[in-house]
């Protein structure tokens, strides 16, 4: 077993040394207790710098190592993470709060991108071709980009990391991860298990601050660093893209949603609630694809509703690592003070409460699983990501009705369609303003398919083939043969 697995006091992960930074140590709690469960360190802007540094040196080394070398060695940090997925899941359940099922999904999920970008590293394919003019070649490559910033947030804290550490791995770029201060054990859990698989020292780096602003400022606006790529809300998002904005950086950013998630009356009633529970639930609720907003048309809302209501009073709370949880508690107590605010606002509007809406006694972040049913479209809930487990449910008359209403909305990142007619789900497909759409199903997340979203959720895709794009730079070189 990796040290990081039960080590308690984690350190900084620099040029493949660890460093104690600024010496102030950064507590990591269980969600589900309040308890301190292993601190790490905190760095200071010289050691977000120092990180870049290490970076720097390890990339004049690593982008002329082989495609199939590099595939190599990613391949066995997809082996190495699948053979510690327990160790992980535990892991990631008690720093997260989530439960173990979805601990176990994520690190299956998180470890497949390690496996998917082994199979892409030797497809770095670029082209050749005759200009129109006939005067000479165009030959166009791709280059590894150089240092990576990535900054991640804590709802995934493990397939986040890895969606951003595989493709720039496999792309010849090396990178300093900066992960969010709630659950950074995972992140050094995962760049333990890369050193071990054989990636190189400085290849990754690990930065964990209570200064997030200043160190990763620091870090863009240093000449060594040619990319961002950065998951989070909207908001800081934004901000990281005018700090990016001095150096031209390039960046990748998935940023907050406000999923839609449509039932039509002639879709399967039982098999939309599966989906919805999967879709609203995953994270108990804190998911960038989380089913914000829920449409179900009138001729069957009774009944999914009630469907609905039965399977979300059934769920069992409890700490995330307890076997038997279904719902675990939420990242903080802010969280569920924001959630609770949230719910309130949406029954002073109007809504119908037929389960939950409180939280319980007792020590931990915990909220009730929640339906809410005639939900008013001007309440504060409709528009913020709830980012808790809580069904916020609206009625629909007609598709053109629901399609408007799935659009008026800043955000695009993904939505759902339920319906038994797949021309109207593709045809409803097609008119929403969304990144992502899943038809008849609870999930769109695939290490094999583009991520991303339109508007501001974000820019770019991780990820597929494109994801590694991100990581690249195209050269054009033009020859006269
Ligand atoms: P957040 O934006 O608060 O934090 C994300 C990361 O940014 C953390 O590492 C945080 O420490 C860092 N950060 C915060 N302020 C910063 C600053 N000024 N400068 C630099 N870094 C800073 O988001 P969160 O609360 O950790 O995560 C939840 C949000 O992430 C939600 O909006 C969710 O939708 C979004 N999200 C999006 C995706 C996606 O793929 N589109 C996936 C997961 C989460």
């Amino acid at each position: 077993m990796t040290a990081i697995l039960t080590d308690r006091a984690i350190d900084l992960l620099i040029g493949g040394g660890t460093s104690t930074g600024s010496g102030e140590r950064i507590p990591v709690l269980d969600p589900a207790t309040g308890a301190t469960v292993a601190t790490v360190a905190n760095a200071s802007v010289d050691d977000g710098l120092l990180a870049v540094e290490a970076a720097a040196e390890a990339f004049t080394h690593w982008r002329k190592r082989s495609p199939r070398d590099r595939a190599e060695v990613l391949r066995r940090c997809f082996d190495l993470m699948v053979e510690r997925s327990e160790e992980l899941s535990v892991l990631i359940a008690t720093e997260n709060g989530k439960t173990m099922s979805d601990a176990r999904g994520e690190v299956g999920y998180a470890a497949e991108f390690f496996r998917w970008y082994s199979e892409e590293a030797v497809r770095g394919i670029g082209q050749v071709s005759l200009s129109p003019s006939g005067t000479n070649r165009i030959i166009a490559v791709q280059e590894p980009i150089g240092v990576a910033v990535l900054v991640t947030p804590w709802n995934f804290p493990a397939a986040m990391a890895t969606r951003k550490i595989a493709p720039a791995l496999a792309a010849g770029s090396t990178v300093v991860l900066k992960p969010a201060t709630e659950t950074p054990l995972t992140a050094y859990a995962i760049a333990d298990i890369c050193r071990e698989a054989g990636v190189p020292d400085g290849v990754i780096n690990v930065v964990t601050t209570r200064k997030a602003g200043p160190v990763v400022s620091a870090m863009l606006h240093d000449p060594r660093v040619r990319a961002l790529s950065f998951t989070g809300s909207t908001e800081v998002g934004v901000r990281l893209l005018h700090e990016a904005a001095d150096q031209v950086l390039k960046c990748s950013m998935e940023l907050g949603g406000n999923a839609p998630f449509l039932v039509f009356d002639d879709a399967d009633v039982d098999s939309a609630v599966d989906g919805l529970m999967i879709a609203k639930m995953r994270n108990g609720g804190q998911a960038c694809t989380a089913a914000n907003r829920i449409y179900v048309q009138r001729g069957i809302a009774d009944a999914l509703l009630e469907r609905l209501t039965d399977r979300m009073a059934g769920l069992k709370m409890g700490p995330g690592t307890e076997e038997a949880t279904e719902c675990g508690p939420l990242v903080n107590r802010s969280s569920v003070d924001k959630v609770a605010d949230l719910v309130d606002g949406a029954v002073r509007d109007g809504a119908r409460v037929l389960t939950g809406a409180s939280a319980p006694d007792g020590p931990g972040a915990f909220y009730r699983p929640t339906v809410l049913a005639g939900v008013s479209a001007e309440s504060q809930i409709v528009s913020e990501e709830i980012f808790g487990p809580v069904a916020a449910v609206q009625t629909f008359d007609c598709e053109g009705e629901v399609v408007a209403a799935a659009n008026s909305t800043d955000l695009g990142l993904s939505a759902y369609v339920y319906s038994g007619d797949l021309g109207r789900a593709l045809r409803v497909a097609e008119a929403l303003e969304s990144g992502m759409v899943a038809i008849n199903r609870g999930l769109v997340s695939d290490p094999a398919a583009p991520f991303g979203g339109v508007k501001q959720s974000g820019l770019g895709r991780e990820g597929a083939h494109e994801g590694m794009l991100e990581y690249t730079e195209t050269k054009y070189i033009a020859v006269a043969w």
